[in-house]
């Protein structure tokens, strides 16, 4: 990676990869979830990540590139991992605990790197791309968040 500029298109090739990833993985968590909610959280967020996929291939249009993805080994990892949590659960209600779980380490990934990807965006001067990262940064937010609040609800049902 010879400097910034390389870089920056290196992360949004990654996150592209994974977007598609999350986007083919995420029908499969609706369908296994046990609770209308989370079903619900997880189609939604099906419809946003398409979303995030068109607007990063507007941000590499932009910047006169083809939109292509780069193999990104972390996201394989933590879907990997969110898969034998999902098919170790002996009931559904387990399996929802750690959906919510596996969901939100997707979160957190995403939100690292359009963290970063703004940052560069801003400091490279594209400032076309600024405002389609963003909104999607916002929206691994809400979702992951989102998840946050089913998270505490098991935990107060449980303790009710
Ligand atoms: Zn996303
Ligand atoms: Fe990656
Ligand atoms: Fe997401």
């Amino acid at each position: 990676m010879k400097d910034l500029q390389e870089l920056f298109v290196h992360f949004l090739r990654d996150i592209y990869y994974a977007e598609k990833k999350i986007a083919k993985t995420l029908p499969k968590m609706a369908r296994k979830a046990e609770s209308a909610d989370l079903k619900e959280a997880f189609e939604s967020h099906l419809e946003e990540t398409e979303g995030h996929i068109a607007k990063l291939e507007t941000v590499f249009e932009l910047l006169g590139l083809k939109a292509r993805g780069v193999t990104c080994a972390a996201i394989n990892g933590i879907l990997e991992e969110g898969d034998e949590i999902i098919s170790e659960a002996e009931n559904g209600d387990t399996r929802d605990a750690g959906m919510i779980a596996a969901a939100q380490a997707v979160e957190h990934y995403e939100i690292t790197r359009y963290g970063t990807l703004v940052a560069w965006a801003k400091t490279l001067g594209h400032k076309g791309a600024i405002a389609p990262l963003e909104e999607i940064l916002d929206q691994e937010y809400a979702a992951d968040k989102k998840l946050s609040s089913f998270a505490e609800k098991r935990l107060n049902e449980e303790a009710a």
